[in-house]
């Protein structure tokens, strides 16, 4: 890891932007990250088991493959099937971790309460909505945080 380093690898938010040759999203999307990234290449990761990857944190160990995690105003997703829509929580919980904490936030609370109550009645404990989302954090945590 080389340092400094963005914390951050339970994540959701909207897509910014999309990479050459990404499908499937468009910007404005809310989406889920899903955080335990494999290589894509070896048998685990090729059966879409890619929290049992044989040679995980490639190119290097943590959470999202090593890279700089979702603290940030922005977080490069390296291929869309690390994204979770929204609006597919429900039908794909088995890909979120229930033994770690999972803080959920979008732009102003509401969609991400939506998730929380989700998880909550599908048995995850350890779950906390950021209230007032990333406008109230720019407005009395951090400023430097973009509105959007
Ligand atoms: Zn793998």
């Amino acid at each position: 890891m080389t340092l400094p380093f963005t914390l951050g690898h339970e994540n959701a938010g909207w897509v910014e932007k999309m990479g050459p040759g990404a499908t499937g999203f468009a910007p404005g999307d809310p989406v889920i990250v899903y955080g335990p990234w494999g290589c894509g290449l070896c048998m685990s990761c090729r059966q879409g088991m890619e929290n049992y990857c044989q040679t995980p944190g490639k190119p290097s160990p943590g959470g999202l493959g090593g890279t700089d995690g979702g603290m940030a105003d922005y977080l490069l997703v390296r291929a869309t099937r690390y994204l979770i829509p929204l609006g597919d929580l429900g039908k794909r919980l088995s890909e979120v971790p229930k033994d770690e904490p999972i803080i959920v936030h979008c732009k102003s609370g509401g969609r991400s309460a939506k998730a929380c109550d989700l998880l909550r009645q599908s048995g995850y404990k350890n779950v906390l909505n950021m209230k007032g989302g990333t406008l109230l954090w720019s407005d009395k945590v951090d400023p430097s945080v973009a509105k959007y």
